[in-house]
Parts: structure tokens; sequence; C-alpha cells
């Protein structure tokens, strides 16, 4: 068996994806998408039944609004479409490589549970990654909002 090793280079690009500042870092941390500090989903646990939609409406250390227009989450339906679209193919894909020769109900079947499992996953990915399409990380925000709440005090 090979080993598979990670080259320094390799492994400081891979950090540098996920590091504060990239868009990868708002998307899987569901931070503010222009602060990339305060959060998005008004509770941590993502599988919690009646309350893993629930929301803020404005970034509470930024203050930048969420929903920056009426019906602006309606966006959000395309990219979670596309995710569970990525999401029935892979589990096609290893269905196959599991069972190999199965009838088409087990497909149907597996493909099922896996979106029903994942779809608060599906629905808080698919909102974070449609905010992250308009706005981008501006670190200097933090400074002005504290100017500008001083200015209003
Ligand atoms: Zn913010």
């Amino acid at each position: 068996m090979t080993k598979v090793t990670i080259k320094k280079t390799e492994r400081h690009y891979l950090c540098r994806m996920f590091k504060k500042g990239t868009r990868l870092y708002s998307i899987f941390s569901a931070k503010c998408p222009v602060c990339h500090e305060g959060k998005v989903f008004t509770y941590k646990n993502t599988f919690h039944p009646s309350k893993f939609d629930k929301m803020e409406d404005k970034c509470s250390v930024c203050g930048h609004k969420y929903e920056m227009e009426t019906g602006f989450f309606y966006g959000a339906m395309y990219v979670a479409y596309a995710l569970t679209v990525a999401i029935s193919v892979a589990t096609f894909v290893i269905t196959y490589l599991i069972y190999n020769d199965t009838p088409y109900w087990v497909y149907i079947i597996n493909i099922l549970a896996v979106l029903i499992i994942l779809a608060p996953v599906n629905y808080r990915a698919g909102r974070i990654i449609w905010m992250n399409l308009f706005s981008s990380y501006k670190p200097d925000v933090l400074e002005k909002h504290q100017k500008s709440k001083l200015k209003n005090e």
C-alpha cells in the first residue's frame, strides 16, 4: 500500500483555502460573510428539528444585513438544489460500489434516506453559500462599524 503524503507547500495551500478571510472559512464555520466573526444561525445544533432554520437578521459584530433584499434567500434554493443533486449522485455511486448488483429500489431508499438526514445541512449550506456569492470579506469593516457606533452615541 502506498502512503499518501502531502508536501509541505500543498499543506500550506490547503490551510490557506480554509483560513479566515476566505469564502470557504465563512461557509464551513457558518460565520458572517463580511466580517467572518458574527454567527449566521441562531442555534449551533444543525440537526435540531425545529431550530435548525432560525437565522439572525443581521450580524451582531459588523451589522451586515443577511437578507440583503426581500426574497433574497429564494436564490438559496438553487444552491440547495445543486447540493441535492451532488449528494444524490455521490450516494448513488457509493451504493453501487458497496452493493454492486442490487435492485433499483435500494438506490432510491438510500438516496432518500441520505437526503432526509442531510436536509438541515443542505438548507444551511444553501443559504450561506448564496450569501457568500454576493458579499465578500472586508477586514476593515469592524473598525468602520465601531466608529459609526461611537458617532451615534
Ligand atoms: Zn459581520
